[in-house]
């Protein structure tokens, strides 16, 4: 049996007002739960939008914390004193050298490689998500992840002082599992995939009371994304960009920073305008981008078989709607080999000095598909969100890459080195112009 949960008296004027289910409209309150009893529909959290439009202004948010807290009232947490490990307002970079060689014009990279503190996107989420479950009462938080959750539900609980024990598929990147043992998690390695992982996970969340993340707490976790839609309107001078490329494993990040654009227009911080949204997914795991070609709306599950771990999921939760957001936006899902994401990995790191991990790979080298394919104006103003960094999965680009030219400690040898170095890459070139 769940845990019987009583809320926290609350600190603040908590600007949500509940759970409604996607699918039904029916009403919950703000517990711990994730599915529509009545028809078993995902759960979200409602917002008052007219209190909001009240008391949020451009001024009080630029005048807020360095992290995703300065946009507090958007958030599912009712306590003035969030979880606040610094996760959040990651650069946004002006991509010129990439577009340039993409044929693009007006690129920006959002950049959360650098996220804090365990360097992925997933910090956003579970910030959230663990200030949520403290203020439900909980004391032992947990998550189903391909890598980068667990990361940082250990690191975040570790510094919340909460007790965490996370699953992960066995087979993970050393970097990712490292990752996770540094914070002293009791760490669950489960000898199947990342839906094998979810589905133990859920019984787990059903009989022991633990906080799952992204299961029991999944309506407050997904809340953590829409702030890499707000970030990149005030980043951009309080505006939309035309066009936006996202990576998709079970689809909630591209929901939520769609979420995320039309609440600011909705309480007027940003002036409305379309914006189109683009998918990425490895083609060694593409449910949605499957769904999305065949114009159907509903997802079949696939067996994940690609270099890209951080975002293989097989069955997707909110697949179903960003491919609607895709389409409702003329945008477009596309896939990409795996070989494709290694040049993606080393095209960003060539061109901007970002080295990401493969989710980033897979939506590079997405972005070059969909320049090939016409399907993004040079014009627009796109921007790349690059979700997680490339140190966690060394594994992915090992043999794809040069090598240090070994030298005996004198200038005759360095000499000799640099002009062999130099005869090569002239014979490259010569290569190239053939
Ligand atoms: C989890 C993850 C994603 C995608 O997350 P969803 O919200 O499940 O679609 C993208 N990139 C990285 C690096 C991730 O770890």
């Amino acid at each position: 049996m769940t845990q019987a949960i009583t809320p926290t008296q609350r600190t603040t004027a908590a600007t949500f007002t509940g759970l409604k289910c996607k699918e039904c409209g029916a009403e919950y309150e703000a517990k711990a739960m994730h599915v529509c009893e009545l028809c078993f529909g995902p759960l979200e959290v409602v917002y008052d939008y007219s209190a909001l439009s009240r008391v949020v202004t451009r001024e009080k948010i630029q005048n807020g914390p360095k992290s995703i807290w300065r946009y507090r009232p958007f958030l599912p947490v009712e306590t003035d004193t969030p979880i606040d490990v610094g996760t959040g307002m990651t650069p946004l970079l002006k991509a010129n050298r990439l577009a340039r060689r993409l044929g693009i014009k007006n690129l920006y990279i959002k950049n959360d490689a650098v996220n804090m503190p365990t360097l992925s996107f997933k910090d956003r989420v579970v910030s959230v998500a663990l200030t949520r479950a403290r203020e439900l009462g909980f004391t032992t938080v947990s998550c189903a992840s391909t890598g980068n959750l667990a990361n940082s539900t250990a690191a975040i609980a570790a510094h919340a002082g909460l007790d965490c024990c996370v699953f992960i598929p066995a087979d993970l990147e050393a970097g990712k599992v490292l990752g996770t043992l540094i914070y002293a998690p009791t760490v669950m390695a489960v000898q199947g995939n990342y839906d094998q992982v979810n589905r133990l996970c859920s019984e787990v969340a059903n009989t022991h009371g633990w906080g799952f993340v992204n299961i029991n707490l999944r309506p407050y976790y997904s809340e953590g994304s829409k702030t890499l839609g707000y970030e990149v309107i005030e980043q951009l001078g309080w505006q939309l960009p035309d066009h936006i490329v996202a990576p998709l494993a079970s689809g909630s990040l591209f929901t939520k920073i769609y979420k995320g654009f039309q609440e600011f227009v909705k309480v007027g911080l940003v002036e409305g305008k379309d914006v189109r949204f683009s998918g990425a997914q490895a083609e060694g795991c593409s449910p949605i981008a499957q769904a999305y070609r065949e114009d159907r709306d509903f997802i079949t599950p696939v067996k994940p078989n690609t270099i890209a771990k951080s975002i293989a999921i097989g069955n997707p939760a909110d697949g179903v709607y960003a491919v609607e957001i895709a389409r409702k936006t003329n945008g477009a899902i596309e896939s990409v080999t795996d070989a494709e994401i290694v040049d993606g990995i080393k095209l960003l790191a060539e061109t901007e000095g970002i080295f990401t991990e493969t989710a980033g790979g897979t939506t590079i080298a997405t972005l070059k598909k969909l320049v090939e394919a016409g399907k993004i104006d040079p014009d627009e103003t796109t921007v790349a969100y690059i979700t997680g960094n490339g140190l966690k999965t060394q594994e992915a680009v090992q043999g794809y890459i040069g090598e240090p030219l070994t030298i005996e400690p004198r200038l005759d040898s360095f000499e000799r080195a640099l002009e062999r170095a130099q005869t090569l890459d002239r014979l490259e070139w010569q290569q190239v112009l053939v």
